[in-house]
């Protein structure tokens, strides 16, 4: 018998339809003999809608409290979940995360899995009951206080319950049919890519290409779990994730995919003091208040005033964070102000191939200046390229890039079955 985990997104449980198309699928796994442990994430738009609601009675809302209210979107299609499947003549037990044994650091809204320990899940399963347990959450091993994962995060919350209780296989059931060229909503010609390596799928991931969190390609490649994207709205083979196989690079595409990422934002320090120490100080305080950042660009110092900028990106709901932890240190760093802006957008393009194939960053920048699209900052790793544009040049930029490396499909197939995008 085989121990399957399946993970199934907002827009594969919007309505009470959507549910009992999933109880139907997960009771059909249970029937071929498989023991199946459910992941499920808050129904449609219902996270966005509860993060506007905190908003409106609060415009910083104490983040202990931001978390109780979202991990309430789980709690709700878990026990949904459970019943439509209970309708079919089918044991089903819901469980939050906390009683699935997730357990987490204490890092509200972004808190990172520390240990998982099933054993509800693990007597559970042995009585027969198939599992439902609420994604995205946990609980602090400190505090004991209810914490979330960061959006995206039920992802994780599958394959970690995957690599704990020695899965077969760990599916995420989404709107798409897979692990595309580029993301569908932008670009209907993008291909579905059959096999990619958890290397190029971390960077596509920290790339913001949403259709899996981030942590949870880290997680499935440190306890080497193969992930099967697919769709609930279709019975086609999805995208697998597995480690890369000796000699397939050879092979492999030279570019995996082209991401985009529109919830960065650019924080420039503006006249900071040219001399030793003073980026050091910046960042101090920018880890402290545990933002992570992404790019860095420092100009040269103007030779007149010894004076220089130094600008970065991080995630969009940092920023007030950032700028109330540097406006705090002005004196004492000596710089001259601040400037945010938050209408960027990062493009970057994917392929472990780029190894080993020069001349990669120069079809990347022609095809951006063909399409008159400016670019503000550069970042690249061995296998990817970034940049940053403005935000209303991102879908130029992603159909421009996708273009030039010919990744656009012949005939469109790629389909959005579901998802309002958001
Ligand atoms: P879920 O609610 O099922 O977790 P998400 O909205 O988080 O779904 O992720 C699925 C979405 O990811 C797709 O609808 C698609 O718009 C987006 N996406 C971004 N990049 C890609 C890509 N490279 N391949 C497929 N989908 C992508
Ligand atoms: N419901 C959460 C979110 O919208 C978690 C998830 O869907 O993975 O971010
Ligand atoms: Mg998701």
């Amino acid at each position: 018998m085989a121990l399957v985990v399946q993970k199934y997104g907002g827009s594969s449980v919007a309505d009470a339809e959507c549910v009992k198309r999933v109880a139907q699928r997960i009771v059909a796994t249970k029937q071929a003999g498989n023991d199946v442990v459910v992941v499920v994430s808050a129904m449609g738009d219902t996270t966005d809608e509860l993060i506007d609601l905190a908003q409106e009675v609060s415009p910083l809302p104490p983040a202990r409290e931001l978390d109780m209210l979202l991990t309430a979107g789980e709690r709700i299609s878990m026990a949904v979940l459970a019943m439509a499947i209970a309708n079919l003549g089918h044991e089903a037990k819901s469980f939050t995360g906390s009683q699935a044994g997730v357990i987490t650091d204490s890092f509200h809204g972004k808190a990172k899995i520390i240990d998982v320990t099933p054993g509800r899940l693990r007597s559970a399963l042995e009585g027969g009951s198939i599992c439902i347990v609420a994604g995205f959450q946990g609980v602090s091993q400190d505090t004991k206080d209810i914490t979330t994962l960061g959006r995206g995060g039920s992802d994780t919350t599958a394959v970690a319950l995957a690599a704990a209780l020695n899965a077969d296989v760990c599916e995420i059931y989404t709107d798409v049919d897979g692990v595309f060229t580029a993301d569908p909503r932008i670009v209907p010609a993008a291909q579905q890519i059959p096999k990619i390596s958890y290397e190029e799928m971390l960077e596509l991931a920290a790339s913001g290409a949403k259709i899996l969190h981030l942590r949870c390609v880290e997680y499935a490649r440190r306890y080497n779990i193969p992930i099967h994207v697919r769709s609930s709205f279709s019975q086609k083979e999805g995208t697998w994730v597995v480690a890369s196989t000796e000699g397939t690079e050879v092979e492999h595409a030279i570019i995996s995919g082209v991401a985009h990422d529109r919830s960065q934002a650019k924080l420039t320090v503006v006249g900071v003091p040219d001399k030793v120490g003073e980026a050091a100080a910046i960042f101090r305080l920018v880890a402290e208040a545990e933002i992570n950042l992404d790019m860095v660009v420092q100009n040269v110092s103007a030779a007149s005033t010894g004076k220089t900028d130094i600008s970065f990106t991080l995630p969009a709901t940092d920023g007030q964070s950032a700028l109330a932890a540097l406006n705090k240190a002005q004196e004492e760093i000596g710089f001259e102000s601040l400037r945010f802006d938050d209408r960027i957008g990062k493009i970057s393009l994917v392929g472990a191939g780029m190894r080993a194939h020069p001349g990669v960053s120069a079809t990347l920048f022609g095809a951006l200046a063909d399409a008159g699209v400016n670019i503000e900052m550069i970042s690249t790793s061995e296998i990817r390229i970034s940049v940053i544009v403005d935000q209303d040049d991102v879908d130029t930029a992603v159909h421009a890039v996708h273009r030039a490396f010919d990744l656009d499909a012949d005939q469109v197939e790629a389909v959005v079955y579901g998802g309002t995008g958001r």
